[in-house]
């Protein structure tokens, strides 16, 4: 089973800048950015009920059914309110494709982010939600004409290129007398991030462009003989649920080096450099997530060294964590439908899966699972919780402790669900999406309806007859 809160080594972490030390993680009581439920849920009630922002979970199952996702509002913008205090003179972008509607596209607003898109659709959710396009960053290493088009129209603030078709695509599409303002993702050749799914620090994965085989200078060099583009800066992106810094601290001297020698070529300083995201989290307990203030620290520190090692002032600093503003702000329920034994394993089949979570599926992610609503008995047995979609495969934790009396009815809750889940959501077995529900202050409303048979049916041409 793939550890998930590992970080493979970076590709030999280098001496990172003369004197310089990463601090030892702190031992001992695990800090709040470790914590695997909000800050506002209560999951230690003796009656194994677990409130989030003053409501009962069991309450909200029965309120808008099961499958359910419970956003705590709340959470979300204490985490966005957590980086901008870490890093104050950096701008923090919000992955919108961990997960995004309209009412989180307006609390990233609210809180004064920045916000990654990726597609056409989060482009337009976004703009519905009145998202100021200029605080709005592009990527996507396939990006359609319409997007480029659509991008541009809006005024997006930054559109990042991923390969040298898309610079002269991009130019091509600019309006006379205009400039687009575009960084370059290049990549640096650090390992990092919990899967090899995740991991895109490297040259063997589709994003980015080789720094160490001269692709990237070679885009650096066509960006700057099109006078419709403007590069302001490089762009990385490690990989995702990364728990050191070490990987960050690892890249900075090469994109350093980097803007170094684009000074050296072409006279040209960059003025921004956008680090990506891949900040990882606590999924179950006892794991450790990357601490923002520690991480902020850090990098600014080693960001300063490793630009002034090559004579440049450091630049604008750029970090875009998804996963890290939105997993631990969700909560995923469930309604146990059938506790079968088949030779020595006890399935216990719930009424989501693979269809809402696909996680565990496609990397091997452990959701922590536990029973509410009731305390429960108090010998436990090790269960596997399945999903009730077509596939063997759809297993959604192989190996859970549940209270021994578990049965049909039941509900079962699992933390740290907001990221990755609904936005991978899939429609399998006709089966529609479940709701996201978000809480604040006692509060609950539906920021995502659940997905009827009709909502199918919409999409479905009839012959004619
Ligand atoms: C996915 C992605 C992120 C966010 O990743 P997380 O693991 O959710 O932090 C940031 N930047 C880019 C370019 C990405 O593709």
């Amino acid at each position: 089973m793939t550890d998930l809160t590992t970080t493979l080594p970076a590709v030999p972490v280098p001496a990172l800048v003369p004197g310089s030390s990463v601090r030892p993680r702190p031992t001992g009581p695990r800090g709040p950015a470790d914590a695997v439920w909000s800050a506002r849920a209560r999951p230690d009630a003796a009656d194994g009920e677990v409130t989030v922002a003053g409501l009962r979970l069991s309450d909200l199952a029965e309120r808008f059914g099961t499958p359910l996702y419970v956003l705590d509002e709340g959470e979300f913008r204490d985490r966005c309110r957590a980086y901008r205090r870490a890093l104050p003179q950096a701008h923090v972008a919000y992955a919108g494709k961990a997960f995004l509607s309209r009412a989180v596209a307006a609390w990233v607003r609210e809180e004064g982010l920045h916000l990654d898109v990726c597609s056409l659709g989060e482009l337009e959710v976004a703009a519905a939600a009145g998202f100021p396009a200029e605080r709005m960053i592009l990527h996507g290493n396939a990006k359609t004409p319409d997007e480029l088009r659509a991008a541009l129209r809006f005024g997006v603030g930054r559109i990042v290129l991923d390969n040298v078709a898309e610079v002269a695509r991009l130019a091509a599409l600019v309006p006379a007398h205009d400039r687009q303002a575009v960084l370059i993702r290049v990549i640096p050749g650090v390992e990092a991030g919990a899967h090899k799914a995740i991991r895109t620090g490297t040259a063997d994965q589709k994003f980015g462009l080789s720094i160490e085989h001269g692709a990237a200078e070679d885009a650096i060099a066509r960006v700057l003989d099109q006078p419709r583009l403007e590069l302001v800066g490089l762009h990385c992106h490690l990989g995702s649920q990364i728990t050191s810094v070490r990987p960050f601290l690892a890249a900075l001297p090469r994109m350093a080096a980097l803007a170094a020698r684009v000074r050296d070529r072409h006279g040209v300083v960059l003025p921004e450099l956008d680090l990506g995201g891949g900040h990882g989290i606590a999924y179950r307990s006892g794991e450790h997530a990357l601490d923002p203030a520690e991480f902020a620290d850090d990098v600014m520190r080693h960001l300063v060294r490793a630009y002034a090692a090559v004579g440049l002032p450091g630049p604008q600093l750029i970090v875009e964590p998804g996963r890290a503003l939105i997993g631990p702000a969700g909560v995923a329920v469930y309604r146990v439908l059938v506790v079968k034994r088949t030779g020595d394993r006890t399935f216990v089949a719930v009424d989501g899966g693979m269809n809402d979570n696909p996680r565990p599926a496609l990397y091997g992610a452990r959701p922590e699972l536990r029973l509410i609503g009731r305390a429960g008995a108090r010998t436990t047995r090790t269960v596997t919780v399945v999903g009730r979609f077509c596939e063997a495969g759809d297993i959604l934790a192989p190996d859970v402790e549940l209270p021994d009396d578990v049965r049909p009815g039941d509900l079962l809750a699992a933390p740290a669900a907001g990221a990755y889940q609904m936005a991978m959501a899939s429609t399998y077995n006709m089966v529609g999406r479940p709701p996201v529900v978000a809480v604040r202050d006692g509060r609950a409303r539906v920021i995502v309806r659940r997905e009827t048979t009709a909502d199918l049916l919409a999409r479905d041409v009839p012959l004619g007859d």
